[in-house]
């Protein structure tokens, strides 16, 4: 069974975006995933379809209403039975994003995805409707699709069968506690500047052992904060 992704947005023109492309789109195609998109607005069951509404105990915005985003939830059901995927929403407030986050959604069988928008969504469907939230980063963006797509194509590349080599994938910043080593392809000198040697000795063993030190030496300096934890 593939991967399956619905997303819930008042935006669904705003995908496949990037992830109908490159390895992503490839992937799609494929079958290795899915992608279904659900306008929240369809959802609102008044004569102007609305979907939000002026924050309680005022304040500047509106909030997206927890009814209409309830009934659209809700409309993921099959024979009434939800299925056991995790419900997610797009939001500042949620668990920041990382690689081990990311690898725990891809080895599952799909993802709900909730994008919020204008101040955000009404407190009550959150906890009703048990939403996971889910940062991409300290900054507000001004919808939850941007970050949708962030997280799709971060779980992607990993489904089985959609990256070319499974063993490039083990190397990654990320992987194991540590920042990438530097990389360099041909021409072996460039404007003076010459490929390591050690890459071009056909020694795997050097090969590696310089790759972690140099893997070790990045991650000290671009990230500290990760260093002190691979070290302790
Ligand atoms: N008033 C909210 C706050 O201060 O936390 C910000 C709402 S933002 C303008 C509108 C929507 O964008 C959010 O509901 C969320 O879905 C999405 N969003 C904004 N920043 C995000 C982030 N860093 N990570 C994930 N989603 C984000």
């Amino acid at each position: 069974m593939s991967f399956a992704a619905d997303i819930l947005t008042l935006y669904p023109q705003m995908f496949p975006a990037s992830l109908g492309m490159s390895i992503a789109g490839r992937a799609l195609e494929r079958g290795d995933w899915s992608l279904a998109t659900h306008h929240i607005r369809d959802f609102a069951i008044d004569k102007h379809k609305t979907v939000d509404d002026s924050p309680a105990g005022g304040g500047p915005g509106m909030v997206l209403k927890p009814d209409v985003l309830g009934r659209a939830i809700d409309s993921l059901a099959v024979d009434g039975v939800v299925d056991d995927r995790p419900r997610l929403l797009m939001s500042p407030r949620g668990k920041p994003l990382n690689q081990a986050m990311v690898r725990e959604f891809a080895a599952g069988s799909g993802v709900v995805i909730v994008c919020g928008r204008f101040e955000g969504v009404d407190e009550r469907v959150i906890t009703a409707r048990n939403l996971q939230e889910v940062s991409i980063g300290d900054y507000v963006l001004s919808g939850g699709e941007p970050a949708a797509i962030i997280l799709l194509d971060a779980i992607v590349r990993l489904l089985p069968g959609v990256m070319g080599s499974d063993l490039s994938e083990l190397d990654e910043s990320f992987e194991n506690g540590l920042l990438e080593h530097p990389q360099y392809t041909k021409p072996r000198v460039w404007e003076g500047l010459e490929i390591p040697p050690v890459l071009l000795s056909g020694n795997h063993g050097a090969v590696e052992k310089w790759r972690h030190e140099q893997a070790k030496k990045v991650t000290k300096t671009k990230r500290p904060d990760l260093f002190e934890k691979y070290e302790s």
